[in-house]
């Protein structure tokens, strides 16, 4: 049986990235169920990001601002941001990936075995043995789904596609706004090209990983009245899954991308994150093989390198605040509200670099966009305990800090004075 250092469940971004980080230092196999470079997402990031990673190449649209509509409010969130072309963005990484030595095969996973020597990896194409596996299947992880790690979860569905418009009809923006329809239905627009235009519909389903398929009727309705003219060029959609799991790496596994419950909760971005994430992890998992440690816990602490608890905790707030805004009647007039009084911090909350002192100026700005008896009748229940906490804690830091400034002012006086 051949045998590998790593084994990389899916090769969506997270698993191509991953292996193009590893190539040339570890031997890696990547066993994804499909064909590769394939995906149906559409992916809007940040020019620095895309430079950084070496994919300008991929870039098919710049602007310096996204669009956030809602019935009564309108934010232009400043920023300099690109779509890229998802295709080649996948094809690049699967190129560096090949020169530096990472195989692949066509095949799905079944299940895995650990035993003295590592891990048996069973696949529809026979068994592979590693030393670790990291897995990067995406929201419906077969491995988090045995091991029924879940603990907290939520999605946005989408359905749309790649469409051609008639040249001169439509400004290109990257733009988010609501349908103002029963089913509190969202529309997306990643321009393309000067006539090709990324667009889909989306919801926010709590509590579920949801099913794209369900959108698709309504989807053809909407590209039919918002887009007349259009022509398909390719079908895009799936699902963004975030949420919290009980631990987010098991005994010579780590999760990484979707199956990690990465996306940042209310703003999915999962492309993001994964040119924001990859090279610590990898620098992680390479540390990891060195020392061999490779047990549930060294591997916990590999995971949670990448993440910062305190930005966690400030999405997951914001996760349920954005569940409260779609449900509202008044359909994200609370959310682009509070965008707007964050002004030019808004870009911060969607690249998910958060300061501490980000997080306490945003919070008090959330309790000026959505009072609080507002905030109290929408609020899941299951999640009041945990957001009041939270609230209360900020709260607390922030008198903490106020008190620690008067107080550094008063021995700044006395000591003049001395
Ligand atoms: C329409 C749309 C628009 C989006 N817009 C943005 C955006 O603007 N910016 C942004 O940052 N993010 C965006 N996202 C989110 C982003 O695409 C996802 O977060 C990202 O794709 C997650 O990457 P992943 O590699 O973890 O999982 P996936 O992309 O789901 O990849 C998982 C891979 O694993 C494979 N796999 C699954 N099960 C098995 C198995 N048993 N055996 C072998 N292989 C398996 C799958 O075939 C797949 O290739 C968007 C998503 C969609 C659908």
């Amino acid at each position: 049986m051949t045998s590998y250092d790593v084994v990389i469940l899916g090769a969506g971004p997270a698993g191509m990235a991953v292996a193009a980080e590893l190539a040339g230092h570890v031997r890696v196999l990547v066993i994804e169920r499909g064909e590769l470079a394939r995906t149906h997402a559409t992916w809007y990031s940040y020019a620095d990001r895309v430079r950084d990673h070496g994919l300008d190449d991929a870039v098919a649209f710049r602007t310096d601002h996204v669009l956030f509509r809602s019935p009564n409010y309108a934010h232009e969130m400043k920023d300099d941001c690109v779509v890229v072309d998802h295709r080649r963005v996948l094809e690049t990484w699967l190129g560096r990936a090949r020169a530096g030595g990472v195989e692949f095969v066509q095949a799905s996973y079944q299940s895995h075995r650990s035993d003295t020597r590592g891990v048996v990896v069973r696949t529809s194409l026979g068994d592979f043995r590693a030393r670790l596996i990291i897995d990067c299947t995406g929201p419906n992880s077969p491995i988090v789904r045995a091991e029924n790690l879940i603990l907290r979860k939520d999605a946005w569905v989408l359905r749309g596609a790649r469409v051609r418009l008639p040249a001169g009809r439509y400004e290109p923006h990257i733009a988010y706004y609501p349908l103002n329809d029963d089913a509190n239905t969202y529309v997306g627009t990643h321009p393309f090209s000067a006539t090709e235009l990324n667009v889909y519909v989306f919801q926010g389903q709590y509590d579920t990983l949801g099913d794209p398929a369900t959108l698709q009727a309504l989807f053809d309705k909407t590209l039919a009245t918002e887009f007349p003219g259009a022509e398909i060029v390719e079908p895009l959609g799936g699902t963004i899954v975030s949420g919290v799991l009980k631990r987010y790496a098991l005994r010579r596994v780590l999760f990484f991308g979707a199956a990690g419950m990465m996306n940042p909760e209310a703003i999915g971005m999962g492309f993001n994150e994964v040119l924001r994430q990859v090279r610590s992890f990898a620098k992680g998992v390479r540390g990891a093989l060195a020392s061999d440690r490779l047990d549930a816990r060294s591997l916990e602490r590999v995971a949670m390198s990448v993440r910062d608890r305190e930005t966690m905790y400030f999405q997951r707030i914001i996760g349920v605040f954005s569940l409260h805004f779609i449900r509202s009647e008044a359909k994200w007039d609370g959310g682009v509200r509070w965008l707007n009084l964050l002004g030019e911090d808004s870009r911060f909350w969607m690249r998910n670099e958060l300061s501490l002192e980000w997080i306490r100026r945003a919070t008090l700005k959330l309790h000026r966009a959505v009072p609080l008896h507002e905030a109290v009748k929408l609020i899941p229940v299951g999640d009041f305990a945990f957001v009041g906490g939270q609230l209360a804690r900020f709260a607390a830091l922030t008198i903490a800090r106020l008190a620690r400034e008067w107080l550094a002012g008063i021995v700044r006086r006395s000591d003049k004075a001395g």
